[in-house]
């Protein structure tokens, strides 16, 4: 995607945001609280689609919390008029609890995806906490293998908070420093929009169109369990497109980039 086409898209996404033009949702949801024997789904994935499904690549919203970064995917699908979003939905919670009769535990699902990250991540108060960690490993297992192993590409959707995480946490000094190998920051943008990525080319791609951006080092990056290191080790393609809370139209303008980068690599 030449630039010029790119500013041509981001022009357009946004003043199709701004006039509030948008077609109706076409949803296509299964949203699973319990499975098929009544017991609780541990992880409760909706997917909604707009038009035909990507062959390879895939969006993901992991946190029920960060609801702009739901109404960005969503909206942009509804641009594209193709593509799916993963999207957990389990009360609005940042975390998922489960609690029944006979266990009750939680933990973030962005720190569940390699073994590590699991052992660190389920907080379990009560009941049987072996036989949880197992049923959640089979869980994460199944959703990896059902939605994310044949991907090319992965696109996470996040929001931080005015006090939390920004890009100048990745800067060197900065308490995410650790494990990463790249940092551009752009002093037109906001700090906490930017994306996280695991390719040399998501990065240039980004960081040559002014977004702050912030490439893990694949090598040396901490296994906290999260996507990013999982689509690592696996070497599929991750951009993770994180804005502030609230900061819908700068978040849109970052998945315009993405669709550029999608259509220049992958479509
Ligand atoms: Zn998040």
């Amino acid at each position: 995607m030449r630039k010029s086409t790119f500013y041509i898209f981001q022009y357009i996404f946004l003043l199709l945001l701004i006039t509030g033009v948008l077609p109706a949702q076409a949803e296509d949801s299964v949203s699973n609280s319990f499975n098929t024997t009544g017991q609780v789904k541990i992880l409760p994935v909706t997917q909604t689609c707009t038009g035909k499904p990507w062959q390879h690549i895939v969006w993901v919203h992991v946190h029920d919390n960060e609801e702009t970064a739901r109404q960005t995917a969503l909206m942009a699908l509804n641009q594209i008029q193709q593509g799916c979003l993963l999207d957990f939905r389990h009360g609005g919670s940042r975390e998922i609890r489960i609690q029944t009769n006979d266990v009750n535990y939680y933990f973030d699902p962005n720190r569940i995806f390699t073994e590590t990250g699991r052992k660190n991540a389920l907080k379990c108060l009560r009941g049987n906490c072996a036989q949880a960690r197992e049923e959640l490993t089979q869980e994460v297992d199944g959703f990896l293998n059902q939605y994310m192993i044949h991907a090319k590409l992965i696109v996470a959707l996040h929001n931080n908070h005015p006090s939390g995480l920004s890009i100048r946490n990745y800067v060197p000094g900065g308490s995410m420093a650790h494990g990463m190998s790249q940092v551009a920051v752009s002093p037109d943008k906001d700090p906490h929009d930017f994306f996280y990525v695991t390719s040399q080319r998501a990065f240039e791609f980004l960081s040559g169109r002014s977004f702050n951006v912030v490439l893990q080092n694949n090598q040396t990056v901490r296994d906290d369990g999260s996507l990013s290191v999982w689509a690592a080790r696996q070497e599929i393609d991750y951009i993770n497109s994180e804005a502030g809370t609230g900061n819908l139209a700068s978040q849109m303008v970052m998945l315009a980039a993405v669709w550029a980068y999608m259509q220049e690599y992958y479509l």
